[in-house]
């Protein structure tokens, strides 16, 4: 199947595109590199474009005969996004919009949406289910739900098969350890303590140790890149017989900061200073996925559930790329 991948140049797309490709499908890149490596994008047609640019959506639809799209294109800093709320609304959601138009205009009706747990904000009941109360937080999960809704509404009408897939914290390297993370600038953690282990930083930063956990420090789920990718892979394929798929994706197991630090220190061998320091406003304290939709209607499983093989294919990656992408 042909397949537009907007945002395919980022961490997300990149290891999607890849998959894709592997899997016999025929994927497009759509990304305007505002955050992307053209680096990380190879042997596939690339389109330089904003998703803003309404005609050329719809000539790049045309021209590659494209019968899908998977949407990672987005904004994803919380902090950013309650500092510029009007900038995340405009990319976030505006933009994908702007997509669906294009989409409905040409006659594409598979759409993959790269959606979050930010939607659910502070869960009151973890592990969490897709029928959780939504009332996100902050304006990125916001907009991440607002688009979702718009789905729920377009696909109502018959024009629309899409899938929501609700990612926990996304990480590791794809691609035996060659497509990996490369945000600028960083805030996720797992990179971020790579960064420390490997002198790069002077020290990692423990958001909160006084949190309602074991060692006081927050859990959250951390899903391999790859198995993320899966998951795509296989709610494409339900789109040809269902109209709405939401699904949340993670392991349904949880690991603190500070064992997320351990876990680096093992595996890299090297040791580097842990400065305890305030909570960052908005963070919840634990946040796990109940995933057992995904894995009873996907047939999804997670290949790597352990924490200590995620961080091994992303120091991998960090230290085969110690500056990031080159372009
Ligand atoms: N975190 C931290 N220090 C950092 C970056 C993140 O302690 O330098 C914590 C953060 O507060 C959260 C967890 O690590 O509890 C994961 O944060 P990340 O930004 O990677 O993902 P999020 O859960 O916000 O999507």
């Amino acid at each position: 199947m042909a397949v537009l991948i907007a945002g395919g140049a980022g961490y997300i797309g990149s290891n999607m595109t890849f998959m894709l490709a592997q899997s016999g499908h025929e994927p497009v890149v759509y990304d305007n590199l505002s955050k992307g490596h053209r680096q990380a994008v190879k042997d596939v047609p690339f389109v330089r474009g904003d998703l803003a640019d309404y005609d050329l959506i719809v000539q790049t639809l045309r021209k590659y005969k494209i019968e899908a799209v998977m949407h990672f294109a987005a904004f994803i800093e919380v902090g950013e996004s309650m500092d510029f709320p009007l900038k995340y609304y405009q990319n976030n959601f505006c933009n994908t919009h702007n997509l669906l138009n294009a989409m409905e205009q040409v006659g594409v009706n598979k759409f993959v949406f790269s959606s979050t747990a930010a939607v659910y904000g502070m869960p009151e009941v973890v592990p969490i289910t897709e029928d959780a109360p939504k009332i996100p937080i902050n304006p990125y999960g916001q907009s991440k739900l607002a688009v979702e809704n718009l789905c729920h509404f377009q696909s109502q009408t018959g024009k629309l098969n899409y899938a929501a897939l609700r990612y926990f914290n996304a990480c590791g390297a794809g691609q035996n350890g060659t497509l990996g993370e490369d945000h600028s600038p960083e805030s996720h953690l797992i990179p971020l303590i790579i960064q420390a282990a490997m002198g790069k930083r002077e020290d990692i930063k423990i958001f909160g140790t006084d949190y309602p956990t074991p060692d006081g420090t927050c859990i959250r789920d951390y899903i391999h890149i790859e198995d993320l990718c899966k998951a795509h892979l296989l709610a494409l394929d339900k789109l040809n017989d269902k109209t709405e798929l939401v699904y949340n994706l993670g392991n349904g197991k949880g690991y603190s900061v500070s064992q997320v630090i351990d876990t680096v220190k093992k595996v890299s061998g090297k040791d580097f200073k842990v400065t305890k320091t305030e909570r960052r406003p908005g963070d919840p304290p634990v946040l796990t996925a109940d995933a057992a939709k995904a894995e009873k209607e996907l047939g999804w499983k997670p290949d790597y559930p352990e924490l200590e093989r995620i961080i091994e294919s992303a120091w991998k990656w960090h230290n085969q790329n110690p500056d990031g992408y080159k372009d």
